[in-house]
C-alpha cells in the first residue's frame, strides 16, 4: 500500500472501475435488489445468516479457474474491468489525443506479446550484469538506493515519504521493514504443513527463475538457498502483523547520525543522497531491530549473496513483464500460495497495472465516461446524514464521559469527506511511454511517482490527494488526514443504486460510510485527534473502557473457525471488526430516519428491518479457494466475508427482531452478552 496509515474496507487489491449506467449498456438492467433465489431458505436466519442470505448464490457462483475468490466485489471488478478495456481499446488506436494515446500505447506495449516474447530476459540483462559487476558493501548500498530512483522497486526496506503522524502539516521519511518474498513473515519461520510447502515452492520457483536467465542448475540451486537464507533472516526480525497496528510502537524518530549508529555499516546521510533526498535532519523507523539485524547481515554475509539477492529481487519484480516462461514460472509460485488455477487472461493484467501506473489518467477517462455526476451529491447527503447519526449516539454513550465526548465530537466534526474522484488530476505528461516498452513503460511510471513523494519533503501537505484511483471498488479512511474516501467504483450496486430502496442502500453503502467512519474511532484510529496526529485524548477510565469492549470482540472473532484449524485472528483483524460493528448500527439508526421504515411497508415478502441485514450479508457474499482463505487469516486485517456478515448483527437487538430468533437458534447471544461500543 502506497499510504503508510489508510484503512480500506476490504483487502482485496486488484484494480478495476465502476458506474451507474454506462452509455454503452444498451438497456439498464432491472435489479433484484434482494433476490429469493439468492438465498437459502432451508437455513434459519438464527442458524446462520450468511448462508441463509446467500446460500444460493454460493452454490451457483465457485471460483472461476483464474480467480482465487468470488463474491459481491470480484463480480463488479470483472464488469468494470471489461469496460475499462474497451477504453484501453478506444486510445490504443493511433487516433486518440495526447494524454488518451498515452495510456493507449501503455496498454499496446503490455498485449504486443509476439515482441515480449521474442525479448526473453532482454529487458532486464543490464540489471543483471550491473549487479555482477558490484565489488563491495558500499556499491551493493548505491545500487540498492539507485534502483528505488528509477522506479525498479524496493529490496531490502520500505522506504516512503509521508505525513509525520505526530506533526501531520509535515513530510518525513520513513524506513519500515520489508525486504521478503513470501506474504508473510510465518512462511519463513513455522513448520506447520503450509507453510513448508509454500517454503519449499518458493525455494523451487527461485532456482528456476535463475535457471531462466541462462544459469545452470547447480549454481541456480546454490543461489535460492542464498535467497532463502537472506529472507529468513529478514522474517526472523521482522515484527508481527499485530505489532504492526501499533502506531506508537511503529513511531521510531531518529536523527540522521543516530540512526547510523544504530546501523554503523549503512551510513544514512550518504543514503538518503543517494535517495535523491536532501536536507533531511530526521526520520521515522518502524521497526529499528530490523534495521539492526540487516545491519549485522551486511557484513555477516558474503557480498556474494547479497548479489544474488538483488537480482532476485530484479526477476521477481519483473517476471510478469517479460516472456512467458518468466511469466508462467511467476504464476506458478502464485497458484501454489493462492490456489488460482488458470492465469488471469492477459487484457486483465494489463488493464490493471495501467491503472496502478496511470490510474488518474484513466480515472478521470473513466469518470467522464461512465460517472453520473449526480451520485456525488447523493452519496455525500447520506455521508452527511451518518455522520449526524453517529454524532447522536456519541452524545448517547453511556460508558464514556462528558469529558472525552467532546473531544470524540471534535474529531468527528472535523472529518473531511472525499467522493468518487480528485478536484485536481495528476499530470503523466512528463513520462515517456513506448508502445514496445512495456517494463521500461513501468518504470517510468514507477519512477514518476518517486520523485512526485520526494519532492513532497519540505513542502506544505496537499491534502486533494487520494489514496485510491477512481475506478476502485473499496473505500478508505486515513487518520492523519482525518478523512473519509469513497471512490466512484463502489457507487454502485450492491453497494448503492438510485433505483434501490432505501432498506438496500443502508445496509449497503450505508453501512461502508458508517465503517469508514468508525475507522476515526477504532482502536488504533482512536489515537488520533482531530488534527490527525497522533496524540491521546482519552480520559484513563474511558480509554479502560473501550479496551475491555473492545477485548470482546477480539473473544468474539477468535472463537470464528474458518478452515480445518484455522480461526479468524482476532487482534489482526480488530480495527476492521469495530469498524463493522460501528458501522452497521450508525445506518441502522439512520435508517430508521427514512420514510420506508416507518410506513414498514414488505417488498417481495421482506419488511425493510429485514431487506436492510439481507442488504449487508449479500454485500459479503464470497466464495475463495481454500489457499487464498489461508492466506487471508495470515496476511488481511480483514475477517472473512462470512463473519463480516455475521459477526456484528449478533450484537444488534434489531436483527433479532427483524428476523425473530430465538435462545434456540446457534447464533443467538443474550441480551447483556451483545457488544456495544460505537
Ligand atoms: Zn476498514
Amino acid at each position: 500500500m502506497k499510504r503508510l496509515a489508510t484503512i480500506a474496507l476490504a483487502g482485496l487489491s486488484a484494480a478495476a472501475l465502476l458506474s451507474f449506467t454506462p452509455p454503452d449498456d444498451k438497456k439498464p438492467k432491472k435489479i433484484k435488489y434482494i433476490d429469493p433465489a439468492n438465498m437459502d431458505l432451508s437455513v434459519k436466519p438464527g442458524q446462520n445468516f450468511y448462508r441463509y442470505a446467500n446460500g444460493a448464490w454460493l452454490k451457483k457462483n465457485p471460483v472461476p479457474a483464474s480467480k482465487t475468490r468470488w463474491g459481491s466485489f470480484d463480480e463488479l471488478r470483472e464488469e468494470s474491468s471489461r469496460r475499462l478495456r474497451t477504453l484501453l481499446e478506444d486510445a490504443a488506436k493511433r487516433s486518440s489525443e495526447p494524454a488518451m494515446q498515452k495510456v493507449g500505447d501503455f496498454y499496446a506495449s503490455g498485449m504486443d506479446t509476439a515482441y515480449i516474447q521474442q525479448q526473453r530476459a532482454n529487458p532486464i540483462r543490464a540489471d543483471l550484469q550491473r549487479i555482477d559487476a558490484l565489488t563491495s558493501p558500499a556499491d551493493f548500498l548505491n545500487e540498492l538506493a539507485w534502483e528505488r530512483t528509477q522506479g525498479m522497486g524496493g529490496a531490502l526496506f520500505g522506504f516512503s515519504v509521508s505525513q509525520d503522524r505526530k506533526k501531520v502539516d509535515q513530510y518525513i521519511p520513513n524506513i519500515s521493514q520489508g525486504g521478503i518474498s513470501l506474504p508473510d513473515r510465518d512462511y519463513y519461520l513455522k513448520n506447520d504443513a503450509r507453510s513448508t510447502t509454500v517454503r519449499n515452492a518458493f525455494r523451487q520457483h527461485v532456482m528456476r527463475m535463475f535457471v531462466l536467465t541462462g544459469i545452470g542448475a547447480r549454481e541456480a540451486d546454490r543461489m535460492a538457498d542464498a535467497v532463502l537464507r537472506i529472507e529468513t533472516a529478514l522474517a526472523k526480525s521482522q515484527m508481527a502483523r499485530v505489532e504492526m497496528r501499533d502506531p506508537y510502537k511503529t513511531y521510531n524518530k531518529y536523527a540522521v547520525k543516530d540512526l547510523t549508529t544504530l546501523t554503523p555499516g549503512i551510513d544514512w546521510n550518504q543514503m538518503l543522497g543517494k535517495l535523491k533526498m536532501t536536507g533531511v535532519d530526521s526520520l521515522i523507523v518502524s521497526n529499528p531491530n530490523f534495521l539492526r539485524t540487516v545491519d549485522i547481515l551486511l557484513t555477516a554475509l558474503p557480498l556474494e549473496d547479497w548479489k544474488t539477492y538483488l537480482k532476485w529481487n530484479v526477476l521477481n519484480s519483473t517476471a510478469t513483464y517479460l516472456s512467458k516462461d518468466f511469466e508462467q514460472e511467476s504464476f506458478s509460485m502464485r497458484s501454489v500460495l493462492t490456489g488460482q488455477k488458470e492465469m488471469t487472461p492477459r487484457w486483465q493484467f494489463i488493464s490493471g497495472v495501467v491503472d496502478s501506473q496511470l490510474g488518474d489518467q484513466l480515472g478521470q477517462m473513466y469518470v467522464s465516461r461512465y460517472f453520473k455526476p449526480e451520485a456525488k451529491q447523493r452519496m455525500l447527503d447520506l455521508v452527511n446524514n451518518l455522520q449526524e447519526t453517529f454524532s447522536n449516539r456519541i452524545k448517547g454513550l453511556t460508558w464514556m464521559s462528558e469529558e472525552t465526548k467532546v473531544r470524540a465530537l471534535e474529531k468527528l466534526n472535523a472529518f473531511t469527506k472525499k467522493i468518487a474522484y480528485p478536484d485536481k488530476w495528476k499530470d503523466y505528461s512528463s513520462i515517456t511511454i513506448s508502445r514496445t516498452d512495456l517494463l521500461g513503460n513501468v518504470r517510468r511510471a514507477a519512477q514518476w511517482r518517486y520523485n512526485e513523494m520526494i519532492a513532497r519533503f519540505g513542502r506544505p501537505v496537499d491534502r486533494t490527494e487520494w489514496g485510491m484511483t477512481p475506478p476502485t471498488i473499496n473505500a478508505y479512511y486515513s487518520p492523519v488526514n482525518n478523512e473519509i474516501a469513497f471512490p466512484a467504483g463502489i457507487l454502485q450496486f450492491p453497494f448503492f443504486d438510485f433505483g434501490a430502496d432505501d432498506a438496500v442502500n443502508y445496509g449497503g453503502i450505508g453501512a461502508v460510510i458508517g465503517h469508514e467512519i468508525t475507522h476515526g474511532f477504532d482502536d488504533s484510529g482512536r489515537q488520533y485527534a482531530a488534527s490527525g496526529n497522533l496524540s491521546d485524548w482519552w480520559t484513563k477510565a474511558d480509554a479502560d473502557l473501550f479496551k475491555q469492549r473492545a477485548d470482546q470482540v477480539v473473544a468474539q472473532y477468535n472463537g470464528f473457525t474458518v478452515l480445518d484449524t484455522l480461526h479468524v485472528n482476532g487482534r489482526l483483524t480488530l480495527g476492521e471488526n469495530l469498524a463493522d460493528l460501528g458501522g452497521l448500527n450508525i445506518a441502522y439508526e439512520a435508517f430508521t430516519k427514512t420514510k420506508q421504515f416507518r410506513d414498514g411497508k414488505k417488498i417481495n415478502g421482506f419488511t425493510p428491518q429485514q431487506r436492510f441485514f439481507l442488504s449487508w450479508a449479500q454485500v459479503w457474499r464470497s466464495n475463495s479457494t481454500d489457499e487464498a482463505l489461508a492466506q487471508q487469516i495470515l496476511t488481511d486485517p480483514h475477517s472473512p466475508g462470512e463473519h463480516r456478515a455475521n459477526g456484528p448483527i449478533v450484537n444488534m437487538d434489531a436483527w433479532y427482531a427483524a428476523f425473530n430468533v430465538q435462545p434456540s437458534d446457534p447464533m443467538y447471544k443474550a441480551p447483556d452478552a451483545r457488544i456495544r461500543i460505537w
